[in-house]
């Protein structure tokens, strides 16, 4: 699966990503959202680099551990086969 496919799996809008602050705003997409105890709610952005990181990461951690390996879902859980 290349670059676009898997960026396609995705809604992006211009935002803050979670790891790269300083960059500013810039092309990002919500990998979750985060209900804090004390109440509100906390959306966590990651930019196009980050989400395609964390795609390459989240197939290996599937293959090695023999869970589904579905693309767009960085953020979600695993699910065992
Ligand atoms: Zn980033």
């Amino acid at each position: 699966m290349d670059r676009e496919q898997l960026l396609g799996h995705y809604e992006w809008s211009v935002g803050v990503c979670f790891r790269h602050p300083a960059a500013g705003g810039t092309e990002t997409t919500v990998i979750k959202t985060l209900y804090p105890p004390d109440g509100g709610r906390e959306v966590v952005r990651a930019c196009q680099e980050c989400v395609l990181r964390m795609e390459s990461q989240r197939r290996e951690a599937a293959l090695e551990g023999g869970f589904v390996y579905e693309p767009g879902r960085v953020g979600q859980e695993l699910h065992p086969n």
